[in-house]
């Protein structure tokens, strides 16, 4: 008989203030940083939701929308918006706040991929999603989308690896590219 969790039970929001000392030499935050507390959120929700261990396997799109400035607030909201047999993918919304003017803007948004794992290492079954609202459906709508384009993409390699093929591919669309030393 298979478990159904819902969302909800995934949610996690994680907010924190920037300092000084993560921000990068032009005084704006390290996009590095922020990956690291993506990351932990994506962890928390998807350990919340599967009741176990859980690993990061893939990052699908991490777009830099907007800069942060040190002193805002960050907000990160994550959710499992799909899951597979042993996978879920947590959807990730970065808000930063100017605290003084109560400005928010929308920093980034991404897709974590992550495994739920047993003490040993073994992958582990994860409860099936209950959806209950037009927007979680779409969500994961959206998620069953990107996995299939992810899965294309792996298929192909351009050429299917032939490289005087590619060659006069580069030599006529990428010409501003040297690439004298693999034609000769
Ligand atoms: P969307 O995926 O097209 O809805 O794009 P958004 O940028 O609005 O959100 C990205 C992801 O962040 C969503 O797919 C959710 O997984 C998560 N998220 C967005 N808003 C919330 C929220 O209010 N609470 C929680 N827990 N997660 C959110």
């Amino acid at each position: 008989m298979a478990t159904y969790k819902t969302v909800e039970s995934s949610e996690i929001t994680l907010s924190q203030l920037m300092l000084p000392s993560h921000s990068n030499f032009s005084g704006k935050i390290h996009g590095g940083y922020l990956l690291s507390l993506m990351d932990q959120i994506a962890f928390a929700s998807a350990s919340k939701f599967s009741g176990s261990y859980c690993v990061t396997a893939s990052v699908d799109r991490v777009d830099f929308l907007n800069p942060i400035e040190v002193g805002e607030l960050v907000t990160l909201k994550a959710s499992v918006n799909y899951v597979g047999n042993t996978s879920m993918m947590v959807g990730i919304r970065v808000d930063a706040q100017n605290i003084q003017t109560g400005i928010i803007k929308h920093c980034n948004s991404s897709y974590f991929t992550m495994i739920a794992k047993d003490e040993s290492g073994a992958t582990l079954p994860v409860p099936r999603l209950q959806l209950t609202s037009r927007e979680q459906v779409m969500r994961y709508l959206k998620a069953a989308e990107r996995i299939s384009a992810r899965k294309q993409r792996i298929a192909t390699e351009p050429f299917a690896g032939d490289l005087a093929k590619a060659l006069a591919f580069m030599a006529s669309d990428h010409a501003d590219v040297d690439i004298e030393a693999l034609s000769a």
